[in-house]
């Protein structure tokens, strides 16, 4: 493709884009098709000739759009939001044409230190205190792997790396049984392993961890020879929303010498509203935050950050500096990829910087004050259906409700998605099935939040009349 054809189709792309976006309230949230739908429409190889862009295009329309669940939908109320501000979506088409590879300060000044910049934005607008530093994953998962890893050199005097695991002290990890599955892939990848990641049990109206279990638990593996490592702490589980006692569980990691990593990927955009920050009070004195902008906040996927009390420690962990990544002269400059375990990194800064100037914090602090507000109002109105219990209370803009029992909850859940006016997810809560209920698109309304619940009253009634 010529330049000028590039320009052209740039600017068809950016129509198709408007009305896609604008369009969106019609479709079903939900993609309808059957598996292997797409698949069978593929060719079985690729072209050995190149193809006219307009075909390709057509194509494009023809197959994609009506075979994608619609992340942007603005009742999607699934799972939790992958929100992309409009703005945030031009930022990545900006990084999309400059296309650097920003793993080095040399290789992207401004992609790097706009990352400090941004990351340090964050920070303020979630009462985080001043000296805390961090930087800029793809995902959460990525994230805490690091921060297990951490974990695991600090525990093993940094040990692991140079000697390998065999023959050290085993490690033990603790979550609670409300930590997402990324804690589990991160407890394998770290080769701590899934017998040694110790899942305390949760409890209370919030569903966090039991502080005396966390005790016992610690106390029985130094008992039996572990050595425990490093805490994760859940503010906002993906399940339910299980809320830790942040600050008490810190104050029991810092007498037993465990570094913190607190997961609050889905509800650490809330922080910038200064009234949900009692959810994870005490987070100031963790060792490690995650936090994924790209979920709640608006900034396209991919973009996870982590705060870092004293980044050393990581660094120590996952820097490395072989000589044909040496930045001749200047040793004192900031190279993220140490921070991270990629070498390789896009320029996500851009799409913060965009988005944080693009609405002000007031902007943003609005939607999601008006998504919390909201959950409340579903949550009543889908308390007042015969038949229909609320599970779980709102925590921030998450709930969950269920029928009488599993087979009817799990039968409207198919009803609601079928029908397409929303999308929900289910999850187990204390063994009962029930379905989620979260309220996160970025252009959502309260209509749109009202027209699910309608959705969800009217397949409710038609089953049990
Ligand atoms: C979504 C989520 C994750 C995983 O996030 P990714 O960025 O997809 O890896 C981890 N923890 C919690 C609490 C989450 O909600």
């Amino acid at each position: 493709m010529k330049l000028d054809q590039f320009e052209a189709w740039s600017k068809r792309i950016a129509s198709w884009s408007k009305a896609y976006l604008a369009g969106l309230r019609r479709r079903p949230v939900r993609a309808q098709g059957e598996p292997g739908d797409v698949l069978a429409a593929l060719p079985a190889s690729a072209p050995e000739n190149a193809e006219d862009f307009e075909t390709i295009f057509a194509d494009f329309e023809r197959l994609v759009p009506d075979a994608m669940t619609h992340w942007q939908h603005p009742r999607f109320f699934a799972y939790f939001p992958a929100n992309a501000a409009p703005v945030s979506m031009l930022a990545e088409q900006l990084a999309n044409t400059i296309a650097a590879q920003c793993m080095l300060w040399q290789t992207s000044p401004a992609a790097t230190e706009m990352e400090t910049r941004m990351v340090d934005w964050l920070r303020q607008a979630m009462g985080l205190p001043q000296g805390i530093r961090g930087t800029i994953h793809d995902t959460a998962s990525t994230a805490t792997l690091a921060a297990l890893l951490t974990m695991r050199e600090r525990a093993l005097d940094w040990a692991g790396n140079r000697e390998g695991l065999s023959g050290q002290p085993r490690l033990r990890i603790y979550s609670s049984a409300e930590g997402h599955s990324s804690i589990d892939k991160a407890a394998w990848i770290a080769g701590i392993g899934q017998d040694n990641l110790v899942k305390v049990a949760s409890t209370g109206p919030l569903d966090g961890m039991d502080q005396a279990a966390l005790r016992a638990a610690i106390a029985e593996d130094r008992a039996a020879g572990y050595k425990p490592a490093g805490l994760v702490i859940v503010t906002g589980g993906t399940s339910v929303g299980a809320m830790d006692p942040v600050a008490e569980l810190i104050a029991i990691a810092r007498e037993e010498g465990l570094y913190t990593h607190v997961d609050a990927a889905w509800a650490g955009s809330a922080m910038i509203c200064e009234e949900f920050r009692h959810y994870w009070a005490g987070a100031e004195g963790a060792d490690s935050i995650v936090f994924n902008p790209h979920k709640w906040l608006g900034a396209q996927f991919e973009c996870s950050v982590q705060f870092l009390a004293n980044p050393e420690a990581q660094v120590k962990t996952l820097g490395l500096r072989p000589d044909y990544l040496e930045t001749l002269g200047q040793s004192d400059i900031v190279n993220y990829s140490e921070w991270t375990i990629p070498l390789g990194r896009r320029f996500r800064a851009l799409k913060l910087w965009f988005l944080m100037r693009g609405y002000g914090l007031e902007g943003l602090r609005d939607r999601i004050r008006n998504h919390v507000a909201w959950a409340k109002d579903a949550a009543y109105e889908i308390s007042t259906i015969d038949g229909l219990a609320i599970v779980t209370e709102p925590r921030l803009s998450l709930f969950s409700f269920a029928a009488q029992d599993d087979a009817a909850t799990e039968a409207l859940l198919q009803r609601i998605n079928d029908d397409g006016r929303t999308y929900l997810t289910q999850t187990r809560h204390k063994g009962r099935f029930v379905i989620r209920f979260q309220i996160g698109p970025f252009e959502c309304t309260r209509e749109d939040v009202m027209t699910a619940v309608k959705a969800v009253r009217e397949l409710h009634s038609t089953a049990t009349s």
